[in-house]
């Protein structure tokens, strides 16, 4: 058997006014994605265990088959994994965002937590001057994708708990005062100011009102990997770090496409072609869109919309042809959590799956993928992390 799981970030979202009453994933054009509904198992999905912060890094971890509430030690460290830094035993990583501040008053406000989404030399640059003026043998940055970029703390462990530190994530407080959500509990006092000494940096460079925000900190996990657990072997394809990580953390190779990019230009056909040239007998893809988490936290309803159907069009389209011209094969899809286009964050709560198997396939049943259709059918997996069992046993 070839199996693929296509998660489209962050899909799932409420009933919008705009669409009158339905939501996106109802709203979008999506005939791949209805086929699946119909012709497979329909049903829903919790990824987030109560406790644990919503978002990609618990909601990947769930659908990976790995409980979260026991392998889950922050995000930062798989993003390290995924970008090839080796967090070791006594070392703490964070998620150093470039991020864009504005003045209220005489208050900081976030204004984009995505620092007007920088060009990889650009990041390259203020990464550069972040490492070269702040960094040294305890601190080190690291670049990543865009905004989106790495601190370490070498040996941090041996100073703080941290379990202990607390901070925000910026796109949780997008046009809201920074103060109450700066850096707090251990360590608090060094975290603010290299924040601090990182604008001034950037300032001091022609960079005025670029600074970064550090969060997501962790320790590297221990997790089984798939082989171990399913004797599966296999591909992660992403742009993200953090999905990369998980993918290499759970034993799969990261397989890199030029182009992708995590937005809705990404290089679609450059994904399914990886997934096809690694799809082998016993083997697992993970292929994973990020581009409707972005919308979703931009609040633009047109993006998602337009990003749901272009997986439709250009993953699932020729990735279930693929399948099916094998004729054996099967493809969970699903969604890592709600990004709501109201709320502009991650939220708490089931979303939808459907699995096509091309060795079973339902006649005459017609329904969409979408939230609603999802919660008729009685499938229910409230602990995310048992959804890959049902996925591989089956069929
Ligand atoms: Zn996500």
């Amino acid at each position: 058997m070839k199996y693929v799981i296509v998660q489209g970030d962050g899909m799932a979202d409420h009933p919008q006014h705009k669409l009158s009453g339905k939501t996106p994933l109802e709203a979008a054009k999506t005939p791949n994605m209805d086929t699946i509904a119909s012709a497979g198992s329909l049903g829903r999905v919790n990824t987030i265990p109560p406790g644990l912060p919503p978002g990609s890094a618990v909601g990947n971890m769930s659908l990976m088959g790995l409980n979260p509430e026991r392998y889950y030690t922050g995000r930062a460290p798989l993003e390290a994994r995924g970008l090839g830094v080796d967090v070791e035993e006594n070392d703490i990583a964070f998620r150093c965002n470039l991020v864009k501040f504005s003045k209220s008053g005489n208050r900081k406000t976030m204004k984009d937590y995505s620092g007007g989404n920088p060009t990889r030399r650009e990041a390259e640059s203020y990464v550069k001057l972040l490492d070269e003026n702040i960094g040294g043998n305890e601190f080190r940055f690291y670049q990543g994708v865009s905004y989106r970029n790495l601190l370490l703390w070498k040996g941090g462990r041996t100073k703080v708990d941290y379990e202990d530190i607390h901070l925000t994530p910026p796109h949780d407080i997008t046009g809201e005062p920074i103060e109450e959500s700066l850096p707090r509990g251990a360590g608090s006092d060094l975290l603010r100011g290299i924040q601090e000494q990182a604008e001034k940096v950037l300032c001091k460079h022609g960079n005025s009102g670029n600074g970064i925000w550090l969060w997501g900190q962790g320790i590297g996990p221990e997790v089984p990997t798939l082989k171990e657990r399913y004797g599966l072997g296999g591909t992660v394809i992403s742009a993200v770090d953090l999905v990369k990580g998980l993918g290499i953390y759970s034993g799969l190779i990261s397989a890199e496409v030029e182009g992708a990019n995590g937005n809705i230009d990404t290089n679609y056909e450059g994904k399914v072609d990886a997934a096809k040239d690694s799809l082998t007998d016993g083997s697992l893809v993970f292929l994973h869109i990020e581009a409707p988490d972005e919308a979703s936290h931009k609040g633009n309803l047109e993006l998602k919309l337009e990003a749901i159907e272009r997986i439709d069009q250009r993953i699932l389209g020729p990735l279930i042809k693929h399948l099916e011209s094998n004729n054996q094969g099967a493809l969970l899809l699903v969604t890592d959590h709600i990004t709501g286009l109201e709320s502009g964050t991650h939220e708490r709560g089931s979303v939808p799956f459907a699995i096509f198997r091309t060795s079973t396939k339902n006649e005459n049943i017609d329904r969409s993928f979408s939230e609603r259709c999802s919660n008729e059918t009685g499938i229910n997996f409230p602990r995310g992390y048992e959804l890959i069992d049902f996925f591989l046993s089956e069929g």
